[in-house]
């Protein structure tokens, strides 16, 4: 069976990343979650001081851009793919809320992204791969076979993301992940460089009112489907 691939969209804390995990390990396939790359670069520029109170020194950055190398790295114990930047496991800073707070503002700069989309497109050149983002079905793969784009309630997104924060121990409130989720879903969108859209052939799935289980089964309807009609069309 060929393999395909799946692009999984749409707006912060939406639980893309753990939907694209499970399909991933269900299929085979890699998965890679393309906000880690974007917050791995955003927390290089912090701790380079390439970013300070939101100005950001284009010039260093760009040259500094080279220097940028992030690779994923499958931890047996966490049993999860984490992320590394130039050697170092730097899973756990990319999910502060200082990251979080910046993360937009790099990923709207066109010299990111364009680098950062050539690492994701060489990621997926031999198929089999779940990503997921802001742009997988409209830039990175817009012939993905599967294109999901997935949306919630911002109250359901920001109450989800600060139960995952308070219970990895982080010091936040609920009123700060609100703001958080709000000016990153106003600055995903309105951007000039790929602005977060669902895909013309993307389906929806709104999690609002679904379990995790009721959308990975949903999920997975989807993709087998597609691929039972790629091979039907291949035979
Ligand atoms: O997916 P996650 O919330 O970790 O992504 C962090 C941020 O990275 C997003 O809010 C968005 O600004 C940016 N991003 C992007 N394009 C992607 C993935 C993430 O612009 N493909």
């Amino acid at each position: 069976m060929k393999k395909i691939v799946i692009a999984v969209d749409g707006y912060s804390s939406c639980g893309k990343s753990t939907l694209a995990k499970e399909i991933a390990k269900e299929l085979k396939y890699a998965y890679i979650d393309s906000g880690a790359m974007y917050r791995a670069v955003t927390y290089f520029c912090i701790k380079n001081q390439i970013i300070i109170d939101s100005n950001i020194n284009f010039d260093k950055l760009q040259s500094e851009l080279k220097n940028i190398k992030i690779t994923f790295n499958y931890n047996p114990q966490s049993k999860k793919n984490e992320t590394y930047l130039n050697g170092e496991n730097i899973e756990e800073q990319i999910r502060n809320i200082e990251v979080a707070n910046n993360v937009s503002l790099i990923s709207t700069i066109k010299f990111v992204r364009e680098h950062l989309v050539n690492l994701q497109q060489e990621m997926g050149a031999k198929k089999g791969i779940v990503m997921d983002g802001r742009d997988i079905g409209t830039v990175v793969f817009p012939n993905a076979e599967v294109k999901l784009f997935m949306t919630a309630e911002p109250s359901v997104r920001a109450k989800r993301r600060y139960e995952e924060l308070i219970a990895k121990g982080q010091q936040v409130s609920l009123e700060e992940i609100i703001a958080n989720v709000e000016s990153r879903d106003y600055m995903d969108t309105h951007r000039d460089e790929s602005p977060l859209r669902k895909a013309d052939d993307a389906i929806t799935i709104n999690n609002s009112n679904l379990s995790k289980n009721e959308q990975y089964v949903l999920a997975l309807k989807i993709i087998n489907e597609k691929i039972q009609k790629l091979n039907e069309s291949r035979n």
